[in-house]
């Protein structure tokens, strides 16, 4: 039997703001009224970062820094109490103690997971302190009502940051709850039996209201959010994601735990156990409906939602003794626990067991290098990092195979690393390349998941549900401007300030000393002079390139990477005075003189390309650029003949890399290399290939995390000038397609609204499969109402600039824009079909 009570719980940035909590404010007024009868249980978080602040400092307090960390979690908080009009003096306590602790840690040097537990479970009591005295309800110390169960071989950093609790049903627990109609407590902290203060680790205040749901056996949990609810696919990357309305627990458990973010796995079986409805909602947007997760209401198999997960490591051992050995698989997966790591996937041959270990967790430093040593003894191992997971999750998923063959076919240009099929028949999962999953994700999700599907148990698409976050763009801003040059379409239209943006962005990396724009990600010489006048060197790959840069700016730096190139090619560059980089050890061979007594660059392959299609990445056995590494002692031999001197090395992996690392493993590669030269290498040219994102809710790289792993490489080897030349980031974003629509036609149930331009002005939907947003310009703001292909006027099938696009109702003569094309777009373009590209304009 079900108690009257409620439990609700509400994150980080749902109690960060003054707005914020008159929204729980009146979600509580409401639910009073729904249920009468009912009392509420609170569980809050703390403050938006409070958590990440807290964590940092012990650390800081070591470098006795935690002041200055102190002064601005006490400035955060002080700041949120003048919001709500409650007295900052409430805090007083916790911050004494949060002092005495990191003050503690800084006179002995050290610190514990028990004091770590201490002092981040503070960030909690400081938010439901606020919070209580806001809302003027009853506040609980959670310490009281929530104790952890130890487990037997639990470590300290277990025991204190991670801790399990019982989620049994405990009649007195309400007696301890008082007589208040609702009360506030903290989630992600409990106690253990000593009575030392614990955390429940990552997703912990989910798992509180979890497990206090079940101990005071509620009628209903509900999460309090940032999104209305679990999707189809994470809806940050596939905007097309649609919400689910109802999952059963374990097919909620499965998302979970294959990587959606909304809810930690861990909280569900709390809940399954007393079957109590878990409700997700948006606390910005609360009268979105939200997710319910409760007992299967029907067992019809079908796929539901696609997960996805990064930094997985694979781990594979072959070895021809397995067959039919007994023990065989106890031995290795002992390894694992020897070395504590955890398993995710498995799958079996007669000669080769591959695991995937899941990246959730950090490994420990060298753990994945002893690992290898071990299995050794059983096989020869070999370990892949850098891959993603991709899950198909539904029940009776088995039983759903023959449905997915179109879906498969997408792997057909991939390689797929590992697939398994889970042994509860509710998800099928590919291991893929890391940079191939949000394709796939979005590819497989518009084969699988139809905008137009009314299955009940879809909800609005994210894209179409109000709480889309609309960041600004500049073509909104400038939306007037862009419709009065309805004349000139098809037209690619330029901002300049978004140019100088993008410049000033990366001109902050303070790793790096000179940047180099790539000339071919967009040559426009308007473009080019406003770089030449912020001061950016030029990149080039083609005498054509060369002398443009050269004519607009006589003495600015330039770089020339030709490759396969002529003598006439290389002639050019040193006549128009470029810095050469040589992409081959034949052009030495063949054209001795050229090359006698010049300073110059070499570029070498690192052996594993990156990017965001198998067109774009540059390296790797498969690829045509660069020298490989087992070529330079021969390279520096045959240059020594010639009495020229390598001043640097150069390497490009390829374009739209979003993740930090691949530049820091490139300046690695290439120190190493330099090595060969005696010290006459100054510079490490790391190419380009800095991705943007695609959507406009995606983030594109973190130039603050790439600054941070170059430091790193500085500080472990000194004495490199880093160069880079990036092209598309410093233009994609600032450049947009306007074009016209010519007809609308809609053919059996298929909308295509054709415009007056395609892949000859924008190939790179045809060719890469990118996507670029489009948007109707002339009707923004008007609410989504048809489903089509933006296909343009040429005469190929491929000619299509967007598919399954949601769009208003569009009619011929509206303006549409396709964003983020600023980058090889123009310079891509052709006049194909005799239909001349879009001309340029920068505004
Ligand atoms: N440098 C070299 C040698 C390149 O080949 C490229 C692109 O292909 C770039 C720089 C610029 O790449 P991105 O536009 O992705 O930054």
């Amino acid at each position: 039997m079900s108690s009257d009570w409620l439990v609700l719980k509400f994150g980080g940035t749902s109690v960060s703001t003054r707005q914020a909590w008159e929204n729980i404010r009146s979600i509580l007024e409401r639910r009073q009224r729904e249920f009468p009868r009912s009392r509420i249980l609170v569980v809050a978080s703390a403050v938006s970062k409070v958590s990440d602040q807290l964590d940092g400092l012990l650390e800081a307090a070591l470098q006795e820094r935690h002041l200055e960390v102190l002064d601005r979690l006490q400035e955060r908080h002080r700041l949120l109490a003048d919001e709500l009009g409650v007295d900052f003096e409430l805090l007083c306590d916790e911050f004494r103690e949060l002092e005495r602790v990191s003050t503690g840690v800084a006179l002995t040097r050290e610190w514990t997971p028990r004091l770590k537990a201490r002092v981040m479970s503070r960030g909690e009591f400081l938010s439901t302190r606020l919070g209580a005295a806001f809302l003027g309800v009853a506040w609980q110390d959670v310490r009281e009502i929530l104790t952890s169960e130890p487990e037997a071989h639990a470590g300290p950093a277990r025991h204190y940051l991670s801790a399990r609790c019982a989620d049994q049903h405990d009649p007195t627990l309400v007696d301890r709850l008082g007589q208040s109609r609702v009360v506030l407590t903290q989630g992600f902290v409990a106690r253990d039996p000593a009575g030392d203060t614990v955390l429940l680790g990552r997703g912990g205040s989910d798992t509180s209201a979890a497990y206090l749901a079940a101990r005071i056996r509620a009628h209903r949990l509900e999460i309090w959010t940032d999104v209305a609810g679990m999707y189809t696919a994470d809806p940050r990357h596939v905007p097309n994601a649609r919400l689910l309305r109802r999952l059963d627990y374990s097919e909620a458990q499965e998302l979970a735990s294959t990587g959606a973010k909304v809810l930690h796995p861990r909280c569900l079986p709390p809940v399954a156990r007393y079957q109590i409805p878990l409700h997700i909602y948006c606390t910005g947007e609360p009268e979105l409906e939200g997710t319910v997760i409760a007992s299967a209401a029907t067992d019809e198999g079908r796929v539901k939602a696609l997960s996805t997960k990064s930094r997985v490591t694979l781990v594979s051992v072959e070895s021809e003794k397995m067959w039919q050995q007994v023990g065989f698989l106890a031995d290795l997966f002992g390894c694992f626990r020897e070395h504590g790591l955890s398993i995710d996937l498995v799958a079996t041959s007669e000669t080769n067991v591959t695991v995937s270990l899941d990246g959730s967790e950090p490994l420990e430093h060298g753990a994945l290098e002893r690992l290898e040593l071990d299995l050794a003894r059983l096989g020869r191992p070999r370990i892949t990092s850098g891959c993603s997971s991709v899950s198909l999750i539904g029940n009776k998923i088995r039983s759903l195979l023959h449905r997915l063959g179109p879906a498969l076919e997408l792997f057909e240009e991939e390689p797929i690393h590992l697939m398994t099929q889970a042994s509860s028949d509710l998800n099928l999962t590919f291991v893929v390349d890391e940079e191939q999953a949000p394709r796939l994700m979005s590819s497989l999700h518009a084969l699988l998941f139809s905008a137009s599907d009314d299955d009940p148990l879809f909800g609005p698409a994210w894209r179409k549900s109000p709480t889309t976050p609309v960041q600004a763009t500049w073509w909104e801003r400038r939306r007037p401007e862009l419709l009065a040059l309805q004349t000139e379409l098809p037209l690619y239209v330029y901002d300049s300030e978004t140019l100088r943006d993008n410049v000033s962005r990366l001109a902050r990396l303070s790793t790096v000393s000179r940047l180099y724009y790539a000339i071919k990600a967009n040559p426009n010489q308007d473009i080019l002079r406003l770089f030449g006048e912020l001061g950016l060197g030029f990149e080039c790959v083609s005498p054509g390139e060369l002398e443009r840069a050269r004519l607009l700016f006589p003495e600015h730096n330039l770089l020339y990477t030709p490759n396969f190139a002529s003598r006439a090619d290389y002639e050019a560059g040193f006549r128009l005075r470029a810095q050469v980089t040589l992409d081959s050890l034949e052009p030495l061979e063949l054209w001795p003189d050229l090359f006698r007594e010049r300073e110059l660059f070499l570029r070498l392959d690192p052996g594993h390309g990156k990017g965001h299609h198998k067109h774009v990445r540059t390296a790797g056995p498969q690829s045509k650029f660069g020298i490989a590494p087992a070529e330079l002692e021969r390279a520096r031999n045959k240059l020594e003949e010639l009495g020229s001197r390598v001043i640097g090395l150069h390497s490009h992996r390829g374009s739209g890399i979003l993740e930090p690392e691949p530049w820091s493993d490139t300046a690695l590669f290439l120190a190493e290399a330099a090595e060969h030269f005696g010290g006459s290498v100054r510079v490490l040219d790391l190419g380009g290939g800095l991705g943007v994102g695609e959507r406009l809710s995606d983030e594109g790289l973190n130039l603050t995390a790439l600054d941070e792993v170059l430091q790193r490489f500085q500080a472990a080897r000194p004495g490199f000038e880093l160069w880079l030349e990036p092209g598309r980031f410093l233009v994609a974003t600032a450049g947009v397609l306007l074009t016209r629509v010519n007809q609308v036609k809609t053919k059996s149930g298929k909308t295509f609204v054709g415009v007056d331009t395609g892949m000859n002005s924008l190939i790179r939907p045809a060719l890469y499969g990118a996507h670029h947003e489009i948007v109707n310009l002339s009707r923004l703001g008007e609410p989504n109402a048809i489903l089509a292909d933006v296909v343009g006027p040429i005469c190929e099938s491929a000619d299509v600039l967007g598919h399954d696009r949601r769009l208003p109702v569009t009619r011929s003569g509206d303006v549409l824009l396709v964003a983020t094309a600023g980058a090889y777009g123009r310079a891509m373009s052709s006049s194909y079909n005799l239909r001349e590209p879009a001309h340029e304009r920068l505004l």
